[in-house]
């Protein structure tokens, strides 16, 4: 579904539909890059100079409590945001901070540690953590 799509169908569920909401859920659609709140608000700017970043944070909660976006925390660091909200997992830079996706199925472990656990597992997130290839230029991690 595209970002009209899914404001229309909040819309019915009472959330107001705004061109800055559309220009914010639109961005992370098309972007892979996993931005944090404050490089999607530079980018909405460009379009829309009134938007403030009290409006990009609403909006970002608003469409993760609705299952549109992924927030993903670490720790100190700024959440980034994701446009897809299906489990997936990611690959961290932990110089830069860049993520990108890893495209693989998703591990089947909720069973087994169900078992070992003795809880209802709802879902797992999964992380690796390297340095990217642009920050490994010039220096040596090997
Ligand atoms: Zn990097
Ligand atoms: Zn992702």
């Amino acid at each position: 579904m595209d970002a009209i799509g899914i404001l229309k169908q909040l819309k019915n569920k009472g959330v107001r539909f705004t061109p800055q909401r559309q220009a914010i859920l639109e961005f992370l659609l098309q972007t892979v890059s996993h931005p944090t709140a404050d490089e999607i608000y530079h980018h909405v700017k460009a379009n829309f100079p009134g938007v403030s970043l009290g409006t990009i944070y609403n909006t970002l909660n608003m469409l993760k409590e609705h299952g549109h976006i992924l927030e993903l925390s670490y720790g100190d660091m700024s959440s980034r945001f994701d446009g897809n909200p299906q489990n997936h997992y990611h690959v961290v830079c932990s110089k830069c901070g860049k993520v990108v996706d890893l495209h693989r199925p998703l591990i089947d472990m909720d069973q087994e540690v169900m078992e070992k656990s003795g809880f209802i597992i709802l879902g797992h997130r999964m992380e690796f953590y390297g340095i990217c290839p642009e920050c490994r230029q010039g220096e040596q991690f090997n």
